[in-house]
């Protein structure tokens, strides 16, 4: 599932020069499904166009479409605007690396689940994230890798904060800042086809690693599994 952060009447963060974080990660998302798809994956989305859709509802429509993995795509911004690069987050069930950041994503969240969904289904809402953040912080660090790889920035690890977009959702779930939309550079380059393929190569990569690594995984207990 691949999520376009923000939309509609959420613009999220707007770059120095008017780039608005919402136009930008629905083009990203575009070419990282495309990439996906090429890669031979099936790629849906939770938002194809400029429409709002609450942050509560986005990992719904991943369990409800049974996906194996859920990507939201999102630009940074920071006071500093040499601040560079890609961060890719999982999530954390407490404090946060970065509460800029997390104040910013959080807002649109819309309704949390309550009581008025079924019981049931609220609690395995709320946090069904839970039982896949080991799988979470490893797909983090593959696509994390890569990202680096790509803006040339060597030693940036993966980040763990609060989102409440990777709360409910059920299979391993990251949300990348994919570049800093208030850094002059990297907005120019958002605008720029070519450097969004490179970045839907990027994490495509990481998403290929994280199955290799998994099957490799799987293999190896079978092996060595009685029977
Ligand atoms: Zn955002």
């Amino acid at each position: 599932m691949v999520d376009p952060g923000h939309g509609g009447d959420d613009g999220g963060a707007k770059g120095p020069r008017g780039l608005k974080e919402k136009a930008a990660a629905l083009e990203i998302g575009q070419a990282v499904a495309a990439k996906l798809e090429a890669a031979g994956f099936e790629a849906v989305f939770t938002r194809d166009d400029d429409t709002f859709i609450p942050l509560w509802d986005r990992a719904r429509a991943a369990n409800a479409q049974g996906a194996d993995l859920f990507i939201s795509l999102h630009l940074n911004a920071a006071r500093t605007r040499a601040a560079r690069g890609s961060e890719v987050y999982f999530l954390s069930l407490g404090k946060g690396d970065d509460d800029e950041v997390v104040a910013a994503e959080n807002a649109g969240a819309g309704t949390a689940p309550t009581s008025a969904d079924s019981v049931v289904a609220s609690i395995l809402d709320d946090l069904a994230q839970k039982a896949f953040l080991q799988d979470s912080e490893r797909l983090a660090v593959a696509i994390q890798g890569q990202l680096n790889r790509l803006a040339g920035i060597k030693e940036r690890g993966v980040k763990q904060a609060p989102f409440i977009v990777l709360r409910g959702a059920a299979m391993p779930a990251v949300l990348v800042e994919v570049a800093f939309i208030s850094n002059p550079k990297e907005e120019e380059k958002l605008k720029d086809a070519a450097f969004r393929a490179k970045v839907a190569d990027a994490i495509t990569r990481g998403v290929r690693r994280y199955f290799a690594q998994a099957n490799g995984s799987v293999r190896r207990r079978t092996v060595a599994g009685p029977g």
